[in-house]
This record gives structure tokens, sequence and C-alpha cells, in this order.
């Protein structure tokens, strides 16, 4: 580590990791699987949307006459259907079409009267209203064809995988998710459901950085936790680097006796970066084992949940461009004091009221950063740059969770 700065700032950690991202692949998928993915190419609209001039209303069809007085009777001399099998009758002075949402305008026709603001009688109309040609939804008022709708990097929500629909896709480029590595290190770890030994604890970082990054739209692969071992270590950093993209491990990384990710990753691995200014979190490290990239987070719960967030998330999505999914930031009120830092971010979890005032951000918990109860009851964490006040009654920025 000689020569490389201790402790930089989340800004500079994320600038180093953004010089050794990963390229994304491009597959095609069908759109009932591309939810959720982000979009490798600019998409194109293959069609006007709509494709034809159509009516917003069930009602009845027309010509507007500026001169016409109301109520207004005409012969009703058709029906069109949102079928495509339409008569098409031309429609003249004196005439009406019974129309349905969607189906085509009749030719000759240019306003709509809805349903309701009409008396039939047999075959005859009386408009008790003008009809509105703003209830015509004329071809290509939405998109036309050529129209790039959706840009390389958009994340596919449920309304874009429709628009991708409406604009004739059947399936769209989207980039490949990675594979993504998870690591728990500790003597100490059993997995949830044996029996605990005085001095162990169940571990659960890989089980909520799982969640993490499928959250953040990629495939977890999760690891057989490792003893405090190099060579164990070693072997499972080799095994994960073999099949995943991106490798993250948990725990290891401080100043212990028995943090190996930290001395391993040091004498075989290459070390980016070791220690950020942000608390809790404060020791994760970044690098390369072999060629992976690779995180070594904090073992804390709270500590690797929000590194995670800091790092890992903002790299994922520089990875392919895209902004999803969003960091959700917001200005909320302080009601409890928060213990601020000096030098580092300081990241305390907190639960949101929305009021008339604005939102209000309390702190009812215990801070510890092994308290993962703590971080499960909150809603956001505080954003507090180095040196912010965190008083009560101050107005911060927090990151929804
Ligand atoms: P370390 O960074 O390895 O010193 O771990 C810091 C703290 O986090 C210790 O109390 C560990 O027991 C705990 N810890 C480490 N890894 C995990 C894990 N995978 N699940 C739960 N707690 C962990
Ligand atoms: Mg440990």
């Amino acid at each position: 580590m000689d020569g490389r700065p201790y402790f930089i700032s989340v800004e500079e950690a994320r600038t180093i990791c953004n010089a050794t991202l990963l390229s994304p692949g491009v597959e095609h998928l069908p759109l009932d699987r591309c939810t959720g993915r982000v979009l490798a190419e600019d998409l194109p609209s293959k069609v006007y949307d709509p494709p034809f001039d159509n009516s917003a209303m069930d009602g009845f069809a027309c010509k507007f006459n500026p001169d016409a007085s109301y109520p207004l009777s005409l012969n009703i001399i058709g029906l069109q259907a949102a079928s495509g099998h339409n008569e098409n009758r031309a429609v003249g002075a004196g005439e009406a079409v019974r129309i349905m949402t969607g189906a085509p305008m009749p030719p000759g026709a240019d306003a709509i009267l809805p349903i309701e603001r009409c008396d039939v009688d047999g075959d005859t109309v009386r408009l008790l209203d003008a009809p509105k040609p703003h209830f015509v939804r004329k071809k290509g008022e939405n998109l036309r064809r050529g129209d790039v709708a959706l840009a390389q990097g958009q994340h596919l929500t449920p309304s874009r995988v429709g628009l991708c629909a409406t604009m004739g896709h059947a399936t769209v480029p989207v980039y490949r998710q990675f594979n993504v590595g998870i690591v728990s290190t500790g003597d100490e770890l059993k997995t949830p459901g044996q029996t605990l030994d005085h001095g162990e604890i169940y571990e659960s970082n890989s089980f909520g950085l799982a969640g993490l990054v499928e959250w953040a739209g990629h495939v977890p692969v999760r690891l057989p936790s490792v003893a405090d071992s190099m060579d164990a270590l070693r072997q499972t950093l080799n095994e994960a680097a073999s099949k995943c993209d991106l490798i993250l491990t948990s725990g290891g990384v401080s100043m212990g006796e028995f943090d190996y990710v930290r001395r391993l990753m040091e004498e075989e691995g290459d070390i980016h970066f070791w220690r950020m200014k942000i608390r809790p979190g404060s020791p994760p490290l970044f690098g390369l084992w072999n060629t992976t990239p690779l995180f070594g987070l904090p073992g804390n719960p709270v500590s690797s949940h929000v590194v995670f967030r800091m790092l890992v998330a903002p790299y994922l999505r520089a990875c392919l461009g895209t902004d999803a999914p969003m960091e959700w930031k917001i200005r909320a009120k302080l009601c409890d004091p928060v213990k601020s830092t000096s030098d580092c971010v300081t990241l305390r979890r907190v639960t949101l009221v929305s009021t008339d005032e604005g939102m209000m951000a309390h702190q009812p918990r215990h801070q510890g950063s092994g308290n993962i109860e703590s971080l499960a009851s909150a809603d956001a964490l505080t954003l507090l740059q180095p040196g912010q006040s965190g008083e009560v009654g101050s107005w911060i920025d927090v990151l929804v969770l």
C-alpha cells in the first residue's frame, strides 16, 4: 500500500473504481423477459403511434359544423368498432357514425361526442352538445415512425416495456446481467439453520448482499463462507473469479490479526484503494483478483450494506451506463440529533414521516454497525457531508433505502 492515500473520499473512491469498469455483453430478449433490464441500444419506433386517427371516446363521430346549434339531430349511417373490420363509410353533413374507443375515424368525420351526451332514437342521434375535435387521437401524435423513444442505458420499467411493444418490437437488445460472486469470511460464521456454539454467529451478509445484487439487476452467486485462512480464501477467490464477472467479499478488510482479505489482496492481488471516508463502513477495498474486479466490503452487516449502496451500486450503474436503480436523494428535517464527523460522510439510519412541512427524519435506534435490525427498520440513510451539522432542525439530504 506504500504511496497510496489512506482514507480517500467517496468521490475519489468512485473515480478509482470507474477506471476498471466491466463491459457488459448484449442479448436479445423477448418482451416478457425484459422488465428490469437495461436497454443496450437506442430503440426507434417501427410505426406511428397511433397508427391512424381514432376516437378517444365511445360515442358518435361526425363532421364538425361551426354554424350548428344544439341539440342537433343526425342520421346514424353506420358503426365503427376498434376491430379493423369496419365499413369506413364516409360521413356527410347531417350524418353520424356510432364509434367505439380506439376505432378508426370514418372518412369525413373530424369530431366526437361521447355517448353520455347523446340521445339515440332508432336511426337518429340527438347531440346535446357540440362534438369535440380533441376527442380524436391523431395519427402519430405520440410517436412518428423512426422516433427514438427509448435510449441506450434506460432501465426497462413496466411502462417502458409496454412502449417497446407499442413501437412494434418483439424482442429488444438488453445488457447481459453480471454474475456477482459473494464470499463471506470469518471463522465465527455459521449458516442459519445450524446450531451455534459459543462465540459463533449466523452468517447474514451474503444473504443481504445477494438481495442487493438482485435489486441492482444482476445475478448473485453465493459461495460457501470461508474460514479465516489464506489458503481457503485464495481457493475460494480463484473459484469465484473463474465463474463470476465481479467478486464481493465481506469481512477481513480491517486492521485485525485475521483480516486475510486485505492481506491476500495486498500480497497476491492488486489493490486500487483501501479505506474510504464514510461512517459506518470505512475499511472497504477495491482491486483486482487475477483480472476480476473485487470489492472487499466490511464485515459488520450494516457497513457491508451501506458500502454496497455507496460504492458497488454506483459502479454497477456505471458499467451499464444507466441510472437505475435510481438513487433517491431527498431533503428531510432531522427530528433527533445525529452525530456527524469532521472528515467522513455520515450515514445514520433514519425513519421518514411525510408531513405538511415536508419529510421528517427520526433516529429511533441504537446505531451500531453490527445492528442489522436498525437498518431493517430504517427508511433512509443520512448523507451528512464531512463537517455538516446533524443537529435537530437541520434540513439534510437522505438516501432512500
Ligand atoms: P471483520 O471485518 O471480519 O472483522 O468483521 C467485523 C464484524 O462483522 C465481526 O463482528 C464479524 O463477526 C461480523 N461479520 C463478519 N462477516 C459477517 C457475515 N458474513 N455475517 C454476519 N456478520 C459478519
Ligand atoms: Mg472477520
